[in-house]
Parts: structure tokens; C-alpha cells; sequence
């Protein structure tokens, strides 16, 4: 039987994956993302081909993209990847692997990979959260993701921060124009942000960890903070989606007491208290956007 074939796209790598019926990796290779739209589905092809064995060749590829994806026209929305923008990406690559190829957005890939086969198995409203450079959300219902026309569902990150307070930080224009959008103060970015707001000096998030390790009052008050504000940003995705279970990808894992943090302070931003939902790290880690992406033809 053939494999799920997944292709991974991020604006420095470009990673291809091969998985069974039941997301266990058989395969994966990892190229580096080119600068012209030419070389980046030659590269694709290339890519896929490393990953797919012989009972693969006409096997179909999903592909996550870190874009909002347009599924009429088979183009993506894209702000990372601005050699994609005016193509027909889905019709181009499917000519160039001669496969047929589904796309979508990279955090609705992970949030399909752990509702499937991650922190969110058995449930069946999982919302994935991706706190990194930047954040993204991906809303899975009965297994399948849900989009919208506009390819801009879960879209949280670029809603505006609610309950904003002068001690969040400061309010700055996002990379999608909008201004004080909760990518801006729930990112890692934001996360170092807020520590130059609070202390005056400039640390990326890991030194940020390794100061509240060492007991840092400065970088303590920080993440106080910082905790505040990624609880209101899930009291969006609590009254727009109401999840059974959100699962959270990326940096913010690395953060001491994330869970419980955020666990015990959401509650002070809903009407309900004593919230039900329930929290948790995403078990496939970097991998779930490709798996994600595999499974895009797992039905
Ligand atoms: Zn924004």
C-alpha cells in the first residue's frame, strides 16, 4: 500500500515527509527553500521524490504553506512567500510531480495532525495553536479542518488583543497592516517585546527562560505578563470555537509553568469560571505540520 506523502513549506526549508495510514514517519527529507517560484517546484519535486518509495509514484502530496490558501483558484494569500503570489500553485505543481496535490494553511496541518494523531486524539473539537515567530490556528471538527471561503478560519493571531492593558506592552502594526493584533503580544516576538518594554534590554525568548531559571525579578515580572496576555488571547478561542481541547506548537512550550499558567488565568477573561477545557503540548512537535500536511488525502 502507498504512503501519505506530505511537503512541509516554510520561508527557509521546504521539508517532505512520508507517513503510514497511522502518521508513523517512514520518510523525510529537507531542502532549502529557493528565492524564484521556478526553482521552488523544482526543489518540491525533488523533495518528494527523496521521500516516495515505489508504491508511491502516482500517490497524491498535501502540502502546508504558511499563507492563507484560496482553494477555488488553487493560489495561496501569501505575505512569507511573496514569489508564490499571482501563480496557480496548486495546477503548477501538481504538472511538475505528476501527482494530484491538496493544499492548506500550515497551522491548520497541525492542528489536523494532533487531532488525528496527537494531544487532541479522541476529542472532536481540537483547536491547534502555534506560538512562534509568529501566531497561527488551525479548528478541527469530527476530523476534518475547518476553513472557511476565505481560507481564514482560526485566524486568531490576527485578531486585535482584547482586554489590552498599558502593562501588556506596547501596541505596534502587525505584518498583515492591522495594528495591536495578538500576534504582535502573544509571539515570541512579542513575548522579547515585552521584556524591553519591561526591563529596558534586549533578550531573545531562551534567554528570556534561562533568566526566570536563575530567578531574574525582571524577567519574572515579564512572563507574569506574558501569561496575562496569552490568557486573553485564548479567551478568543474560547468564545469563538469553544474546543474540547487546545494544543499549543512552538516556542511558547519551552516556557516554565505554560500550561498551568494559562490554565489558571483564562478563567478571569470568560464568563464561565471554571472552565472545561482542557490545555495541552502538542505531542508531535515541529513534525505536525508535515504530518498535517500528509494527511490532507487521508480520506
Ligand atoms: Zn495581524
Amino acid at each position: 500500500m502507498s504512503s501519505f506523502l506530505g511537503l512541509d513549506i516554510g520561508g527557509t526549508k521546504i521539508a517532505a515527509g512520508a507517513f503510514t495510514h497511522d502518521g508513523e514517519k517512514l520518510a523525510q527529507h529537507v531542502l532549502p527553500t529557493p528565492s524564484t517560484y521556478e526553482d521552488f517546484l523544482a526543489v518540491c519535486a525533488k523533495a518528494v521524490a527523496e521521500v516516495s518509495g515505489e508504491a508511491d509514484s502516482t500517490a497524491p502530496v498535501g502540502v502546508g504553506l504558511p499563507c492563507a490558501i484560496d482553494q477555488e483558484k488553487g493560489s495561496v494569500i501569501s505575505v512569507n512567500l511573496p514569489f508564490l503570489a499571482d501563480h496557480f500553485f496548486r495546477d503548477d505543481l501538481e504538472k511538475q510531480l505528476g501527482r494530484k496535490v491538496r493544499l492548506a494553511n500550515d497551522a491548520h496541518c497541525m492542528a489536523l495532525a494532533e487531532a488525528l494523531h496527537g494531544a487532541g486524539k479522541g476529542s472532536p473539537s481540537v483547536f491547534g495553536m502555534t506560538i512562534g515567530t509568529g501566531v497561527g490556528g488551525g479548528f478541527v471538527y469530527q476530523g476534518k479542518i475547518v476553513e472557511g471561503p476565505n481560507g481564514l478560519a482560526a485566524e486568531v493571531g490576527h485578531i486585535p488583543l482584547p482586554y489590552h492593558e498599558k502593562k501588556d506592552g506596547p501596541v505596534v502594526r502587525c505584518g498583515c497592516g492591522a495594528v495591536g493584533c495578538i500576534e504582535t503580544f502573544a509571539s515570541m516576538r512579542g513575548l522579547e517585546r515585552l521584556y524591553k518594554f519591561v526591563t529596558g534590554k534586549e533578550a531573545n525568548g531562551p534567554e528570556i527562560v534561562t533568566q526566570v531559571r536563575n530567578r531574574d525579578e525582571g524577567a519574572i515580572e515579564v512572563l507574569d505578563r506574558y501569561y496575562d496576555v496569552v490568557a486573553k488571547a485564548m479567551s478568543v478561542v474560547i468564545y469563538a470555537y469553544d474546543p474540547e481541547v487546545i494544543v499549543v506548537s512552538g516556542g511558547g512550550n519551552d516556557l516554565p509553568l505554560f500550561y498551568e499558567e494559562i490554565s489558571q488565568r483564562w478563567g478571569q477573561y470568560c464568563v464561565v469560571k471554571e472552565l472545561k477545557t482542557r490545555l495541552v503540548k502538542a505531542t508531535h512537535g515541529p513534525m505536525a505540520g508535515l504530518l498535517g500536511a500528509a494527511l490532507l488525502w487521508r480520506d
